[in-house]
């Protein structure tokens, strides 16, 4: 990504370390906590350099505010880099290695920041890093814990959908829609499977062509990423990693809503303005990814974790975003605005009911 693309610097609290077993840099940003701890998973990923590594957990954690704000969830906003090596991610003792310097690097934050599964970490790699520090959720549900949040995230992101076609295309409908999923992981592949169950017809891509078998199954065409990202379709899902719209897709792009799960998908904010001027209504992904949070939030409260309170609240995530849209129609500005004048307004008193 250019150095174009800059990140306010508005953090409490930015930790790096050089992990003693590893070696390798590991990283914990606190955005905020003025709803609470700052909760954001722990991303396991090879960088250009580690200044990227760096932006990316200032970008990340700052999106985690908002979106736990947005959801009227008691939390902050944070999140975990672990910044790898070019090469196959670490297995074995080389993985334990790193996810319990990791786990220090969080213990070190005594709680201000709460890691959890990210782009590169699995469930059961919270539970090494739980050897490393309690300050770690998303544990097994045989742990107590709620698991993995993919499941929730697909759940409130085609909820997110579905608003998104009332408010574009005027029904609530997927029959016959037409989605473009960029990214068939966790999140990805499961929202493909519930589009295809609700009678969407999808194109899908992934930089991995072994995904390439899922399409079959799903009955979508496979496409590369690059022309996925610009199909004439009625949504575009980005499932993948962030900044995929930004001055030079953005022209191009040819779906006139996009709802999907990866983070920090505009280059920029000022991206929200050119897709508004496009007429393509964006929705915010801070928004619509957040059952995840909502998920792991769950877990937190008093009485400990129950699947349905998780799936139900994942499910409002479609009256959020309708919330936005009234708000954005009503004020004459782009989703991006009005989703962060309510994560403002929340922040702003930190008492405020959900
Ligand atoms: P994942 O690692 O399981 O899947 C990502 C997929 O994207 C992989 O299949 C990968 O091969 C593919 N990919 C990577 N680069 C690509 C590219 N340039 N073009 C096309 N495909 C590409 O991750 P996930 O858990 O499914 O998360 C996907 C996105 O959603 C991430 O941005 C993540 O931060 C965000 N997110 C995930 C959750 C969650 O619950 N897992 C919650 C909120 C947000």
């Amino acid at each position: 990504m250019p150095d174009l693309y800059l990140v306010p610097l508005e953090h409490e609290e930015l930790l790096i370390r050089r992990g003693r077993r590893s070696g390798l840099y590991t990283i914990a940003a606190v955005h905020s906590t003025m709803r609470g701890p700052a909760l954001g998973g722990c991303r396991m990923w090879t960088y250009d350099d580690t200044r990227a590594a760096v932006r990316d957990a200032l970008r990340l954690s700052r999106g985690m505010t908002h979106k736990s704000a947005v959801a009227g969830l008691r939390l902050g906003g944070g999140k975990g880099v672990i910044v790898l090596p070019p090469g196959a991610p670490p297995t074995g003792r080389r993985r334990r290695d790193v996810l319990l310097d990791f786990g220090e690097t969080v213990d070190a934050l005594q709680g201000r920041y709460v890691t959890a599964e990210d782009v590169g970490t699995a469930t059961r790699d919270m539970v090494t890093i739980a050897e490393a520090t309690r300050h770690v959720t998303g544990l097994p549900r045989r742990r107590g814990g709620s698991g993995d949040p993919s499941p929730f995230t697909a759940l409130g992101l085609e909820a997110a959908i579905v608003a998104t076609c009332e408010h574009v295309l005027g029904s609530t409908s997927l029959r016959g829609r037409s989605v473009a999923v960029v990214g068939l992981g966790h999140v990805g592949l499961r929202l493909a499977r519930r589009l295809a169950r609700g009678g969407a017809r999808l194109v899908v891509a992934d930089i991995d062509e072994a995904k390439k078998a899922h399409a079959a199954q799903l009955g979508a065409r496979w496409t590369t990423p690059d022309n996925a990202l610009l199909a004439a379709v009625d949504v575009l899902a980005p499932c993948a990693l962030g900044g995929v719209l930004d001055h030079e897709t953005v022209p191009h792009l040819q779906a006139p809503a996009i709802a999907g799960a990866a983070n920090n998908q505009l280059a920029d904010d000022a991206i929200a303005d050119q897709l508004q001027a496009r007429g393509i209504v964006w929705a915010p992904d801070f928004v619509v990814n957040a059952g995840g949070i909502i998920n792991i939030s769950v877990e937190l409260e008093p009485g400990g974790y129950d699947p349905a309170r998780a799936r139900r609240r994942a499910r409002a995530i479609g009256d959020t975003l309708r919330e936005v849209y009234d708000r954005a129609t009503a004020g004459g500005m782009t989703p991006l605005t009005a989703a962060m004048e309510l994560a403002r307004r929340r922040l702003a008193d930190p008492s405020s009911p959900a």
